[in-house]
């Protein structure tokens, strides 16, 4: 299998390196040149199967023979393990047509550990291989560093350094990544905001100097392998409602894309889905693409969902790559044109992208009445991202007769301040991490100053 860039200038990669690189060369995001298919039959065989053997028999022609197949079945039962529920992401049937498929039985309790507990586990592998080490830097202001660093602190090969803003992430969010003492993880708080934080890893890797030719790896959704394993739960949830033989639509809480367009690779593979609809908060240039095809970036705001606070919507460019015919020029152009304009898509794509995609936006007030009124007609308590996704299912989907799969992407006692808010006395976590907030932390406070980071992560690699 071989992998190509969205913007056509960049060479052509395996699955090896596509996991190593992150970004294409060329600024653009790699795609598989071809998409395997999953037969009518093939679907039908998965009826019953446990989600590791799912996850299995739908990765396996991405990663193209680069691990053999025994050891990346292992691979992938290990990462599945970690997760504290049979089903891996269990559905639960909230009325007659309206499901949610519970994505937060992770070791962070958010949708990224299905991604993350696999990447994790590949990279070691392939840098076991090659006798390599690695660094992995990120900047986060929340799931995606406990995420990260939950994947990671099992790996021999691998240092992970994630930088928060210093007392600008939740109590609950911070113990979730510096609670972990493993001697290859290493939280960074740096005096400043997330922007700050974000701008050293940004300069860090465009020059890596001060690494002495260490790779430096990402681990943010572009990463390929990150969207390739989340397009096992659109396949195992479908087949578990009846696929091949019956359509479902699904219901994204979305920001910078990476869980619908694993949504959209499924389907492309054959996975007969009849909707995808695309969830965001204020923050809302997905929905105001797809809807008035107003592509251009607005302010960021500050909302109850704070894991989908994003102004460009990165992965989106994946799915413009296939929406202008593959013509990474055309992609390119655009892409160039937004960046410094307000733009718009051509007719003919966006109007392709209508066929399959819907979209709906949810300002804050109604993420708290969504929250009452959810648990007031089923008993359940939604976090504030799943709220977005609820209300967009109601709203947004084409017909009553198609079963709709909200993704709940996150477990509400991680968001505890907006249910709060709606009016609820709090959630208890889980019983694995009823402890968290009084296990020991370890954390480094840093200046925004990116020397000094650098130095930092130099001097403590292993
Ligand atoms: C990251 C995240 C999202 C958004 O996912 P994208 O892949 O960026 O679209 C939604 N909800 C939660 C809880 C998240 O952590």
């Amino acid at each position: 299998m071989r992998y190509i860039s969205t913007r056509g200038q960049a060479p052509a990669l395996s699955f090896e390196d596509v996991v190593l690189t992150g970004m294409a060369s060329d600024g653009g995001l790699y795609v598989p040149e071809t998409i395997p298919q999953l037969s009518h039959d093939d679907l039908a065989a998965m009826a019953g199967l446990s989600y590791a053997e799912i996850a299995f028999q739908v990765m396996q022609p991405f990663v193209g023979g680069e691990i053999d197949d025994d050891t990346f079945r292992e691979i992938v039962r290990e990462a599945y393990a970690t997760f504290n529920h049979d089903a891996v992401v269990p559905l639960k049937q909230l009325d007659a047509n309206h499901f949610l498929l519970e994505q937060f039985h992770g070791p962070t309790l958010a949708f990224k550990d299905v991604a993350l507990q696999l990447l994790g586990r590949i990279l070691d592998h392939f840098l076991k291989k090659r006798g390599e080490r690695a660094v992995i830097m990120g900047a986060t202001s929340g799931d995606t560093g406990s995420a990260a660093i939950e994947g990671c602190r099992h790996c021999d090969n691998l240092d992970i350094f994630i930088l928060h803003p210093h007392n600008r992430v939740s109590e609950v969010q911070r113990r979730q990544m510096t609670s972990v003492l493993a001697n290859n993880v290493f939280n960074v708080a740096i005096e400043g905001n997330f922007d700050d934080a974000q701008a050293m890893v940004k300069a860090s890797f465009a020059d890596q100097g001060f690494l002495n030719g260490t790779r430096l790896v990402a681990v943010n959704s572009i990463n390929w392998a990150r969207i390739m394993a989340q397009i096992v739960y659109y396949v195992a949830s479908a087949v578990a409602l009846g696929a091949p033989y019956r359509q479902v639509s699904f219901s994204v809480p979305s920001a910078n894309f990476g869980n619908v367009f694993a949504g959209y690779m499924a389907h492309q593979m054959g996975l007969p889905v009849k909707q995808f609809i695309i969830a965001t908060n204020t923050n809302d240039i997905l929905h105001r693409t797809l809807a008035a095809n107003d592509f251009s970036k607005k302010e960021l705001a500050a909302t109850l969902a704070p894991s989908m606070d994003i102004v460009v919507s990165s992965n989106f460019e994946r799915l413009l790559f296939d929406a202008y015919g593959r013509d990474g020029k055309a992609v390119a152009d655009l892409l160039e044109r937004f960046q410094k304009e307000p733009t718009a898509l051509a007719d003919a794509p966006l109007a392709k992208l209508r066929e399959l995609f819907s979209s709906h936006s949810v300002d804050d007030a109604t993420i708290l009445e969504v929250i009452r009124e959810a648990h007031h007609r089923t008993g359940e308590l939604l976090d504030p991202h799943t709220a977005t996704g609820y209300r967009a299912a109601e709203r947004a989907r084409a017909d009553q007769s198609t079963p709709v799969i909200t993704l709940a992407t996150a477990h509400p006692a991680k968001f505890a301040e907006a249910v709060v808010k709606a009016g609820f006395t709090g959630v208890p976590l889980p019983p694995h991490m009823e402890d968290l907030l009084e296990r020991e932390e370890r954390y480094t406070v840093l200046p925004a100053d990116l020397a000094a980071v650098q130095r930092f992560v130099a001097e403590n690699r292993r």
